[in-house]
């Protein structure tokens, strides 16, 4: 006689939720995975880019990617990452400049000597640092000004937190920022060598091998799915219902959308939990996409400081993962939804972010852009706020079966597709082990 497993839904087709499924699956459990989109993905899903399958949103990987390494390698493909020497950019003053290295930062013109010093002595330790619980008690503009003074903060971080953050841009915590240093700090080859890494064929190419894996051992992926109630009888959760009227019956739940949207979801069935997840905040992103005919600079990432600027930088996508005869570059405008600009129009978005592009380039002109695109996303960042820990809920629900999680929920890790993918570890291990 054998064992028959509990059935594991799981709601969201993002990284998180495939990285679950198929741990889930692979243990022998029947899952399936309802997802709100027509597409698997999440934040990392692609779209047809006039002929080029490309992600929504940037993505690049670091070294430090271990899991989206270890996945590739289970699923027989790890020749599919490669590792590029980068560049990295900044506008400051009006004039590009080369950043992210010792060298570069020495004769980076317009920024004081001790400055300097401060701001290189800072980066260095931060990939050095692996203890984060004091940092978790302080704002990230005060361990900055703690180690660059508030002149150095205005001059080199202010803009970039500021035009990410706005209102709520003094309370992002410490320890999220030291850990975004660090990630990137540390994906080098040298000291004077970045490398950054890109999925051959994009992140689609890892999405399309979880779900091949999924589906290969029994498991059903639900498109156009979206979750709308989850059911809770006796204290324990027992499915599913969707917008379109459908039930689906499990013993297990795992939700991975993002937070803000749990509440809706609970608010017939389980009102009394729903408060953790109200209280924690997200930022949106109107993302520009456009298809050059030629590069802006020969750097992946800019950051911009510039008062006639509402940007915190644009992402050269094509100086890391090659696009044909195409420039792709990436302008992300971060905000709280609550912003009026959040609104606007995405030919406003495309002309602002292209006029942008020209400032940095002024060779650049109209007739050098082909195509442009515009992804919005109203929950994208969230926003960790200082002791950020102590407001953190357990994915663990009191609802027995129920787990809960998204991108927040690995502070002070970033988001990010290798971090979601060992979280969903995490998750199938709760209900293995009968924790959850
Ligand atoms: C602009 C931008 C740039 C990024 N750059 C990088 C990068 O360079 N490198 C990197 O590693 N990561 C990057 N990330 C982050 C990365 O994309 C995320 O960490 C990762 O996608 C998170 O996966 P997830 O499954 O946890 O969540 P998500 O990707 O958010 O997936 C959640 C899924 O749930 C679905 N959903 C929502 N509501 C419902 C519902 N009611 N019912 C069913 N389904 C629902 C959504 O459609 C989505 O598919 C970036 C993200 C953004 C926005």
């Amino acid at each position: 006689m054998t064992d028959k497993k509990p059935k594991i839904l799981v709601i969201g087709a993002g990284p998180m939720g495939l990285a679950a499924a198929y741990q889930a699956a692979k243990q022998g459990y029947d899952v399936e995975v309802l997802e709100a989109d027509d597409r698997p993905g999440g934040m990392a899903a692609h779209f047809d880019f006039d002929g080029l399958s490309i992600e929504r949103f940037y993505h690049f990987c670091c070294l430090s990617d271990e899991d989206t390494l270890e996945l590739l390698d289970e699923l027989g493909r790890p020749d599919a990452m490669k590792w590029v020497s980068t560049k990295m950019g900044y506008y400051l003053d009006g004039r590009l400049m080369r950043w992210g290295n010792p060298v570069a930062l020495l004769v980076a013109p317009g920024i004081g000597f001790i400055t300097k010093v401060r701001y290189g002595l800072q980066a260095f330790y931060s990939t050095l640092r692996s203890d984060w619980e004091r940092l978790d008690k302080l704002t990230a503009r005060e361990w900055f000004e703690g180690w660059l003074g508030k002149k150095g903060y205005q001059r080199l971080w202010a803009s970039l937190m500021e035009l990410k953050f706005y209102e709520l841009s003094d309370n992002v915590s410490a320890a999220w920022v030291w850990q975004r240093i660090k990630r990137i700090g540390k994906s080098r080859k040298s000291l004077l060598e970045e490398r950054l890494g890109y999925i051959e064929g994009g992140s689609e190419t890892l999405v399309k091998l979880l779900i091949d894996a999924i589906e290969a051992r029994g498991g059903k992926i639900h498109y156009s799915a979206r979750a709308a109630k989850i059911m809770v009888e006796d204290g324990g959760v027992s499915g599913v219902d969707t917008a379109d009227g459908r039930r689906f019956s499990a013993e297990h739940v795992i939700s991975t959308i993002p937070t803000p949207f749990v509440p809706g979801l609970l608010a017939e069935t389980a009102p009394e939990i729903t408060a953790p997840y109200e209280r924690i905040r997200n930022v949106g992103v109107v993302c520009i996409l456009h298809k050059l005919t030629r590069p802006v600079t020969d750097n992946f990432w800019v950051n911009i400081s510039d008062p006639s600027m509402d940007i915190p930088g644009f992402v050269e996508f094509s100086n890391l993962r090659p696009t044909g005869d195409d420039h792709i570059v990436y302008v992300p405008y971060y905000m709280p939804q609550t912003n009026p600009i959040y609104d606007e129009s995405d030919d406003y978005f495309i002309e602002k972010s292209y006029g942008y592009l020209k400032q940095v380039n002024p060779a650049l002109t109209d007739e050098d852009r082909k195509a442009s695109h515009v992804a919005r996303l109203r929950y994208a960042q969230p926003v960790c706020e200082p002791d950020f820990l102590s407001i953190l809920p357990d994915p663990v629900t009191p609802v027995r079966g129920l787990q809960i999680a998204d991108t927040c929920f690995y502070y002070p890790e970033d988001r990010g597709v290798s971090e979601s993918a060992r979280y969903a570890k995490k998750l199938v291990e709760n209900i293995v082990e009968g924790r959850a």
